[in-house]
């Protein structure tokens, strides 16, 4: 089979991904691929389906978790339509709040900002929606629009520049160049949520018999799902709720669902499990299409409604029990101290089954280990899928894993002792490690018991990932970091937090990473939960609702250290546990580490042999 490689050469491991692919589609089986950094896995993928999708008239769905990791499969497309001059239409979407031409938009939560965008259509008060058709159809506008983009490959970004300098709505013109395009790239929801996905396709004239769909970082994708599937209601959201009306009947209902948020937050400590029956109301339909009535009311004159949530919620509060979890649980937000009642989805692949008989699924990621725990909590059956792992191709001696079982953050053995431990050891790793270093903490708890014990004995500038930091703050902050290069400072940063996945710091940026402890999840109503969840399903609750997500942010955290061929650096496993053969195990296959209580000698000699 034909292959269009952008490239001249195929990589280390490459060369294997792509005959698996190859494989997989002939065989028309799934395919799951544990693919590291630095094996080339967008162009291996593009360039070995892409044959398949024009011979066959199919749809290539290319989905990432998040939006800056378009770009690699843009690029990537732009090199293969240049070098092998395909004609290609591609479309690439990013969420549709984040595409709309009204002002405002973009600051609505995601639900919300649909049920506006909704409103504004159905009542005609969408200028960039009513230039878009005509009574029979595409306006002339937006159809010279489209065509006029022909087969040129851009990214989201250098449409929108376009689009927006039109007085068409930017997402419907995408949704437009979709029904001639053979490759669309898209976020998680655009296939995988059924109401966007039927919207989506029947616009744009798609069919997941017709449709090939590739994951990327795609351990992401449980919890992606299940979050779609969720949902929750805080006395705050009520709050704002009663604010927005003056309606008998509506704060009749709102004061009803209070009076049950009352009665269920009695003897509440942190949080507690509760039933479908405990928040019952007798006539819930009614309340709802009172309470939708009135947020359309709302919405006439704001963006928002917080009515609406409330419907909302009363509506999928209805939901099944099967594979579900109902808990309230107090929490704080802005120092105040909130009730939250949550209905949060335990199987991820509710939603998967039809996805999985119809059409062809790759799913790839530099963690997707283990490949079994994947398979089964996706739904997919043993004998309809491909598991296929790649080793790391990075030079081996370009690394130093060193696991140091002196220290622990296990629940029991935690102690002023032992922080001090913890933050004299890292403390030194870090002034042995010639550069910038990122320490990640279990919690931000745990870092603060730390910091104090590390800053007085380290001789590093420490900097410091804050909870609830924002985009831009967390920007300024890792450009900090990037300053310090030449002299070395330190990071504290939180496993499995926004340092710990999707940022490249290449080079001299960073040259080690120590991870102290195990990012075990709390064991809360949730993960308890998903323990006996997964224990019914695949006798492997602990395994897979527990230790491996922990052990997935390990991984994730140690591979920001090394990024390319040519990156060098040392990585730290600072906690007893990692030599034990239990945790060990969730390593990848060629994952080779030295065990020392002396590690200083290692260090220094890996950073001479290095100069
Ligand atoms: S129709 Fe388009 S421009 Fe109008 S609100 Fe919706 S997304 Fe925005």
């Amino acid at each position: 089979m034909n292959i269009l490689f952008p490239h001249d050469e195929t990589r280390e491991g490459q060369k294997d991904f792509i005959n698996d692919i190859i494989e997989s589609i002939k065989n028309k089986k799934h395919l799951l691929a544990h693919a590291p950094t630095g094996i080339g896995k967008t162009a291996a993928i593009l360039s070995s389906i892409l044959p398949f999708i024009i011979d066959n008239n199919k749809t290539l769905f290319f989905l990432t978790s998040r939006h800056t990791q378009h770009k690699i499969a843009v690029d990537t497309l732009k090199e293969i339509q240049k070098k092998h001059e395909t004609r290609l239409k591609v479309v690439d979407f990013i969420g549709k709040k984040h595409m709309c031409s009204q002002p405002g938009a973009e600051i609505l939560p995601t639900g919300q900002f649909y049920e506006y965008c909704k409103h504004l259509v159905e009542n005609e008060e969408c200028e960039f929606y009513e230039n878009m058709f005509t009574k029979i159809g595409y306006s002339a506008e937006a159809r010279k629009f489209v065509e006029e983009e022909g087969h040129e490959i851009e990214s989201v970004e250098e449409f929108l520049k376009k689009a927006k300098e039109t007085k068409l709505c930017p997402y419907e013109l995408a949704l437009l160049k979709t029904k001639k395009a053979n490759v669309i790239i898209g976020d998680y929801y655009h296939v995988f949520n059924p109401s966007i996905r039927e919207a989506l396709f029947k616009k744009s004239n798609k069919f997941l018999e017709k449709a090939v769909i590739i994951v990327d970082e795609a351990h992401n994708l449980p919890s992606r799902l299940r979050d779609m599937m969720s949902t929750r209601l805080s006395t705050l959201v009520l709050e704002r709720a009663r604010k927005e009306s003056q309606d008998e009947r509506v704060l009749e209902i709102l004061n009803e669902v209070e009076n049950m948020f009352n009665v269920l937050k009695e003897n509440l400590d942190e949080e507690k499990m509760v039933r479908k029956e405990d928040f019952e109301f007798e006539n819930v339909e009614e309340m709802v299409f009172i309470l939708e009535k009135e947020a359309e009311n709302v919405k006439a004159v704001k963006k928002r409604s917080y009515i609406e949530l409330v419907a909302e919620f009363l509506l999928k509060w209805d939901g099944e029990d099967e594979g579900f979890v109902r808990y309230l649980e107090k929490t704080r937000f802005n120092d105040k101290e909130i009730i939250r009642l949550n209905y949060k989805c335990l199987d991820p692949s509710l939603n998967m089954e039809e996805i999985i008989d119809k059409s062809l699924l790759v799913l790839m990621s530099g963690t997707l280990t283990p490949l079994e725990m994947y398979r089964d909590l996706l739904g997919f059956k043993r004998e309809e899928v491909e598991l296929k792992e790649y080793e790391n191709p990075f030079p081996k001696e370009n690394r130093l894993n060193l696991i140091i079982p002196d220290t622990t953050t296990k629940y029991t053995k935690r102690s002023l002792e032992m922080y001090k431990l913890i933050g004299d050891k890292a403390a030194s790793f870090s002034d042995l490690i010639e550069g910038n270093v990122i320490v990640y903490f279990p919690s931000y708890r745990i870092m603060s018991s730390v910091y104090d014990f590390f800053v007085s004995k380290g001789k590093k500038t420490v900097l410091m990932e804050r909870q609830g930091m924002g985009k831009e703050e967390k920007e300024v902050l890792l450009n900090k970091f990037r300053d310090y290069q030449k002299v070395g400072s330190v990071l504290f940063a939180v496993s499995g937090g926004s340092f710990s996945e999707g940022i490249d710091l290449p080079g001299e940026e960073l040259k080690g990473v120590i991870i102290v402890g195990l990012p075990l999840s709390k064991p809360d109503v949730e993960t308890r939960s998903l323990i006996d969840y997964y224990d019914y399903r695949f006798s492997r609750g602990w395994d897979y609702a527990y230790m491996f997500p922990a052990m997935i942010r390990v991984i994730q955290s140690a591979g920001r250290c090394i990024r390319s061929e040519e990156d060098k650096g040392v990585i730290i496993y600072l906690d007893e546990r990692y030599s034990l053969s239990n945790y060990f195990r969730c390593f990848p296959k060629d994952f080779k580490a030295k065990v020392t209580k002396l590690p200083e000698e290692h260090i220094k000699k890996f950073f001479k042999s290095n100069q």
